[in-house]
């Protein structure tokens, strides 16, 4: 029981030191900047304000087959901030040269013939978390147990009717949702 102050100071030591670190190594100005994604169609904000991450997270551990009642993962992207996926993601899905993720933070998929498939969806989604998104209408692209899955491609609508992202909610999905960088736009607030 006495060692657990030693390591709250330990703790608190390595954040101090890991929250001062990025004024120095980083331009802050343009880093800590929050930005609006608003609809480039109808231009209605479709997030709230948000701050850049310099990657895409790794995907929270989640035993999802333990899950006593089946429902999204923990968000990869923490409240509050975006980040910028590099590979490419979502439909269309073709068959790939050797097995490997279908897109990034997901599993192998094969088609029915038993090839693994591989996304040739857009690079450069805006991926935030699904909780942090505004006035969004799913429609199922993609046939899922209880959430929403990026294979059949954009499958989030304005409320002006322009598919403007996708939604992957699946229990056994990581838990994102992804702006077409085509279809959204970001406004400094
Ligand atoms: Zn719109
Ligand atoms: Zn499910």
């Amino acid at each position: 029981m006495h060692e657990q102050p030693d390591q709250a100071q330990v703790h608190g030591e390595v954040d101090r030191r890991h929250a001062t670190a990025p004024p120095d190594v980083t331009d802050a100005g343009t880093e800590a900047e929050a930005v609006v994604f608003v609809c480039a169609t109808c231009g209605v904000p479709l997030t709230g304000p948000l701050t850049r991450l310099p990657a895409v997270p790794k995907t929270p551990y989640y035993a999802w087959w333990d899950a006593e009642e089946p429902g999204p993962s923990p968000a990869t992207v923490p409240s509050g901030r975006y980040a910028i996926e590099t590979e490419p993601y979502g439909a269309p899905l073709v068959v790939a040269e050797v097995p490997g993720p279908v897109m990034p933070r997901h599993g192998v998929h094969y088609n029915a013939d038993g090839k693994p498939l591989l996304s040739q969806g857009p690079r450069g989604n805006i991926v935030i978390n699904p909780d942090d998104a505004r006035d969004l209408e799913l429609r199922h692209v993609s046939a899922a147990c209880c959430g929403a899955t990026p294979d059949g491609g954009m499958n989030q609508l304005c409320a002006c009717g322009t598919l403007v992202a996708t939604l992957c909610s699946d229990c056994c999905l990581p838990y994102e949702l992804h702006l077409s960088a085509d279809h959204v736009r970001a406004v400094r607030t």
